[in-house]
């Protein structure tokens, strides 16, 4: 049921013009992994080796995002993996505020179909979609919940890559995470 509904999802993404970003893209890159995942990741935007595969995180900064879900006994498979916009900005450049409003429905969708426990949001792009008012160097480490949903912000892994020293914050933000499921999960049984 989920899969299907998300294949749909892909069809209607892959098939997108609602944007300038359209005209660059060699492939779509919607969402990946698990239908259950208790994690969803939300990342800002394909680069090029996902334009070339058609997945998320796949390039450098996947490599990163690896390894950290490794530091906490996950695979990629366990997770669900998408981003903010579906097609890769010209040059790496930033997605644009109207790119990500036209691109905003398949994520909503995404997250209404996975219902994940945790939203963990990659960088200041995909804090500013879901908890716009942040900063990130202020707020990354620190769950929030609005309207029920709980996100938790962490730096980009792609960030690290350029700025060493926000690696060590990455990586411990990451171990907090199976506490904190773990504590939505007392929660939820608490309201039962
Ligand atoms: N950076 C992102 O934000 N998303 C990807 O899919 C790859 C790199
Ligand atoms: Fe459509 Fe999103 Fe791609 Fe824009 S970025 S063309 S809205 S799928």
């Amino acid at each position: 049921m989920k899969e299907e509904e998300l294949e749909k999802i892909k069809q209607a993404a892959a098939a997108c013009k609602k944007c300038e970003l359209c005209k660059g893209r060699t492939n779509i890159v919607p969402g990946d992994g698990s239908f259950d995942a208790e994690i969803m990741f939300v990342g800002e935007a394909p680069g090029k080796t996902e334009d070339e595969q058609g997945k998320p995180f796949v390039g450098a900064a996947g490599k990163i995002l690896s390894s950290l879900l490794e530091s906490i006994k996950l695979k990629r498979e366990d997770v669900y993996i998408t981003n903010v916009v579906k097609c890769r900005p010209p040059m790496n450049r930033d997605p644009l505020p109207e790119e990500v409003a036209c691109c905003a429905d398949y994520l909503q969708k995404e997250v209404e179909i996975i219902e994940p426990k945790i939203i963990v949001l990659l960088g200041r792009h995909a804090m500013d979609r879901f908890l716009p008012g942040l900063k990130i160097s202020l707020d990354h480490g620190k769950p929030k919940r609005k309207n029920g949903q709980i996100y938790y912000p962490v730096y980009h892994p792609a960030a690290t890559i350029y700025h060493q020293a926000l690696r060590a914050d990455l990586e411990k933000d990451f171990k907090k995470i199976p506490k904190i499921i773990e504590k939505i999960k007392i929660e939820e049984n608490g309201k039962i």
